[in-house]
């Protein structure tokens, strides 16, 4: 009851160890001023929370000036003598938050100027992040930071036996509210070590894991093992080897095999020789081929090396052919040749070398050389030929081969006997590989008679076929290699089947094709489609081709829909950026997707750039990423100072990240509801003239935008506002202004032109449309359109003629270009080309924005006004106020006399104004319905309202 009262209670001294954002929850009861008898004037119903930073325990040496205020604290629930009575005590609960702190702890300290109140409970906490296992790297317990938006980055360890991925150390974010967020990089098991929950553990016995990179482990290749866990590769067995280059994961392998049916001729001082591939490769497919030369006395047989004055072509080693020719030997010597197949690991590998051999005796100009042959096969094993001087001439070569039959399957050959048989030919060999084939194989096929039937083939193949004959003295050297190509499979379609037989048919198939082809091309070239996978009837019609014929030349937009592999849409469209490029500062906002970052991206040899990161949240579908990454590959297309700029992607690590230019003053409409009435009108037709560029120049791509809205338009600190949200499903999805309309499409209603809503016709005609409702969200610096009138409401006096009033200072000018946009007849509407024209015309000629204060002295159209929403049908001004959502100034019209609505009608802005309504926002939402009102009046009763 006493007057002044001023009563204090302070906390002991409260360290605050890491803490920067301290919470403060106070519970308490508050007696109701009017239950008590006797104290009006000293009574009071709210008390002070205060507090003191110090770094040590202070004692009572703090004066009470030095506290620091946090608030007034009011109780949402009194309680009065016969609540008590009833023990009803309605507790409060309050809390504040502090920070961020600096000092190493504060009290807290409590005023009380004379309510009556119990404190019950105070609980001081801070938040912190726990620790926790992510991407297999550990984050410790980490205290939140000091303000409500900032994020705390932290570095994560790897768990034992896990390693960082190159380049892409862990990171993660913990936000305010203790969460952890925007999981970057991460450590991955080490070599012989794979991931089991948030583990990594060793690969078992049989197992092994080459690198961190692999997933998995893998059991051990072919002819290798181990027999101890976390290994990183297996041993070969015995007898096999791994190659230098060998990577872990293949087979071991092992020397091949001796190369196979070793022939040679001699043509005097000069041996080719000629072999099959061998039997075994050894498991590789890197054979090749060398040849020793050794010159050998006759008797005793002692061999020294041919040196470097014999010549090998194509080479001696390294042979890739299974042929070789050796010149330049001496006349009348014996040699002896020997061929090995070598592969990868031969060299590695100490067991005994297989080869091929001859020895040969080399002949003098016009004699017959004289042979001797001697054949190493597979094992090892040794055949001895010795030949006869006085048959030694094998049969010279087959000539005049002729292809008689040719086939799918076969080819049938015939041949004249050599010229020179230098004895009975009992047999000749026709050998024949596939021209095309890599690995050259040969097969052969041997006949009595001079013709054969190669038989097996494959259909439109090329194959090479050479013929040799044999006598007692052996074979004789092969002819010239002659190709032959198989004939074609006869399985195709039957507009081939009956052309063979109607040449008219072919020409009149290859025509209509051709036309369809052109057709296509010419139309698929023009028509740039939008959304990702619906709506693909939408854009038929010759008006289309106003809107979408696209000149060679002019770029147009792709739907990354049609493509396959969306991934590919992506990289074709956006840069891969690296994550470490990218630093993450503060959450700015919430995505469809995932939270929505600002921060920093720095690409070598730039200067680092402010960014906005959109993000993929953990745990998403493979869908999800897909719709996700379709926003990047369709503003990736763009480039245009009014169109959001995509700085790149980042998919090839976790978050899928997509980064865009920073806008610092984020969606239109938000930022002009910020600042409400501050621009002037040349300053908001600038930015409407942005936004109709960035119109202009996405139409011209052929892409239809379908959510224009002050929503959607971005705005950087230049004031340079920008169309933006290009995502696939955004419009069903994303936007909160789309609602189901009864054509099955969720469309943003208030935005949209009647045949969209009706019909689905959306084209550029319909983005036009929604512009002029962006003008007027810019010219009432963000009104919602039709205010709080009802989606369905909205729809019916749209198809009556009803359209926007002008709001509130609106060039009569601008307002007239509104309309125009909203014209029924969509082919009446103007082209952003052409509405680029006309607010460069205001912008230029100032005098023509120009608007008496306070009215909007617009032409009453018969569009605007053929039917109103029943403004009328309220009954008095109270009703009317509460349709607005402007109730709470039902007693300021009351009060001056304003009691029906055909008074209100007449009022002018002043007027409203003299009522006491100081909020702008407030005297031009009542305002613009006022306007309305009175044009609806003068329309249907013929009211006439003087202003
Ligand atoms: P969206 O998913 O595109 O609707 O983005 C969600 C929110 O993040 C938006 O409403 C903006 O406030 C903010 N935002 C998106 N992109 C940017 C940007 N490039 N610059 C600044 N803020 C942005």
């Amino acid at each position: 009851m006493e007057p002044n009262q001023n009563n204090w209670l302070r906390t002991n001294w409260i360290e605050k160890g890491d803490a920067q954002r301290i919470f403060v929850e106070l519970k308490f009861t508050l007696r109701d001023c009017n239950s008590l008898p006797g104290v009006v004037g000293t009574c009071k119903e709210t008390f002070n929370l205060y507090y003191q930073e110090t770094d040590s325990e202070m004692g009572r040496s703090l004066r009470e000036n030095q506290y620091v205020k946090i608030d007034t604290i009011a109780a949402d629930e009194s309680f009065t003598q016969g609540d008590l009575g009833e023990r009803k005590m309605k507790l409060n609960t309050e809390v504040r938050i502090i920070g961020p702190l600096s000092r190493r702890g504060f009290y807290l300290a409590f005023q009380d100027v004379g309510a009556c109140i119990a404190l019950v409970s105070v609980k001081v906490y801070y938040k912190k992040c726990w620790s926790i296992i992510e991407n297999l790297a550990t984050f410790p317990d980490t205290v939140t930071g000091s303000e409500f938006s900032s994020l705390v980055e932290v570095e994560g360890m790897c768990v034992n036996d896990a390693e960082v991925e190159t380049d892409n150390s862990p990171k993660m974010h913990c936000s305010a509210e203790g969460e952890w967020l925007v999981p970057i990089g991460k450590c991955i098991c080490k070599a012989g070590f794979h991931q089991k929950g948030d583990a990594c553990e060793p690969c078992g016995r049989g197992f092994y894991k080459s690198s961190s990179q692999d997933l998995q482990c893998s059991r051990c290749p072919v002819h290798s093992f181990n027999d101890r866990e976390g290994s990183w590769r297996c041993n070969c067995e015995d007898g096999y080897y791994r190659a230098l280059s060998d990577p872990p994961s293949v087979a071991c392998t092992r020397p091949p095999s001796a190369p196979q049916n070793l022939v040679y001729n001699i043509n005097q001082t000069s041996v080719s020789l000629e072999w099959g591939p061998p039997a075994d490769t050894g498991g590789r497919n890197d054979v090749t081929y060398r040849v020793i030369c050794r010159r050998c006395s006759w008797e005793p047989e002692e061999c020294v090396s041919c040196g470097p004055n014999v010549g090998y072509s194509p080479s001696q080693s390294g042979l890739v052919e299974t042929y070789v020719t050796i010149m330049d030997l001496l006349a009348h010597a014996n040699y002896t040749f020997e061929v090995e197949a070598v592969n990868g690991v031969s060299d590695l590998s100490r067991t005994q070398r297989l080869f091929a051999a001859v020895s040969i005796a080399t002949g003098q100009a016009g004699k017959h050389p004289c042979m001797k042959v001697l054949i190493i096969d597979n094992v090892g094993l040794l055949f001895l030929t010795s030949c006869d001087l006085s048959k030694v001439a094998a049969p010279s070569q087959v000539s005049e081969v002729i292809r008689e039959k040719v086939q799918q399957r076969s080819i049938q050959l015939s041949w004249q006997e050599p010229h020179q048989p230098n004895g009975v030919i009992t047999e000749y060999e026709i050998k024949y590989y596939e021209k095309d084939q890599k690995d050259r194989i040969y097969s052969t096929v041997r006949s009595k008679s001079t013709s054969a039937t190669v038989n097996n083939l494959k259909p439109s193949t090329a194959y090479v076929f050479q013929i040799r004959a044999f006598t007692e003295a052996g074979y004789g050297t092969f002819g010239p290699r002659l190709e032959i190509t198989t004939k074609e499979e006869t399985t195709g379609s039957a507009a081939i089947v009956s052309s063979e037989q109607n040449p008219v048919i072919i020409i009149a198939v290859v025509a209509v094709a051709g036309t369809i082809i052109l057709v296509f091309m010419v139309f698929g070239f023009i028509i740039g489609r939008r959304h990702c996978g619906y709506s693909k009837a939408d854009q038929e019609g010759d008006e289309e081709l106003y809107f979408q014929f696209k000149f060679p030349g002019t770029k147009t937009y792709i739907d990354p829909e049609t493509y396959e592999d969306p991934n590919r849409a992506v990289h074709q469209f956006a840069k891969e950026l690296d994550a470490s490029c990218i630093k993450i500062e503060r959450v700015i906002g919430a995505g469809e997707f995932g939270e929505v970052c600002s921060g920093r991206l720095k690409l070598p040899g730039k200067r680092d750039v402010s960014v906005a990161i959109k993000t993929l949240k953990v745990g998403y579908t493979e869908k999800q990423r897909r719709d996700f990454l379709c926003e990047a590959s369709i503003m990736g297309q763009f480039d245009h100072p009014n169109v959001v700029h995509l700085e790149g992607v980042v998919t090839r690590g976790k978050p899928v990240m997509i980064v865009i230019e920073y806008m610092e003053n984020g969606s239109l409409d938000a930022f002009l509801r910020k600042h409400d009435g501050q621009f002037t009108v040349i300053q908001l037709v600038g930015m409407l003239r942005g936004i109709a560029a960035g119109m202009r120049y996405l139409s011209d791509m052929g892409y239809i935008h379908r959510d224009l809205a002050a929503r959607n338009i971005l705005v950087n600190s230049n004031l340079v506002c920008k169309v933006s949200d290009f995502g696939l499903s955004r419009v069903i999805d994303d936007d909160p202004e789309a609602v189901y309309t009864t054509t099955g499409g969720k469309i943003p209603v208030r935005w949209t032109a009647p045949e969209a809503i009706q019909y689905r016709k959306f084209t550029s005609a319909s983005d036009v449309w929604s512009y002029g409702i962006v003008m007027w969200e810019v010219m009432s610096y963000g009104e919602r359109p039709y205010w709080d009138m009802s989606n369905q409401d909205v729809i019916k006096a749209i198809e009556e003629g009803y359209r926007l009033p002008a709001p509130m200072d609106c060039p009569p000018g601008l307002h007239q270009l509104m309309l125009d946009c909203w014209q029924k007849d969509r082919a009446e509407r103007p082209k952003f080309d052409q509405i680029v024209g006309i607010l460069d015309k205001m912008i230029r000629n100032p005098n023509t924005l120009k608007t008496p204060v306070g009215t909007c002295t617009r032409p009453i159209s018969p569009l605007l006004d053929q039917s109103t929403p029943d403004f009328t049908a309220f009954r008095s001004v109270g009703e009317w106020l509460e349709a607005i959502k402007m109730e709470r100034y039902r007693d300021n019209f009351t009060a001056a006399g304003y009691s029906s609505l055909e008074s209100v009608a007449r009022m002018s802005i002043e007027d409203v104004m003299s009522l006491g309504i100081t909020l702008v926002g407030h005297q031009k939402k009542i305002m613009s319905s006022i306007q309305t009102m009175r044009a609806q009046m003068l329309h249907l009763h013929g009211t006439g309202v003087q202003v």
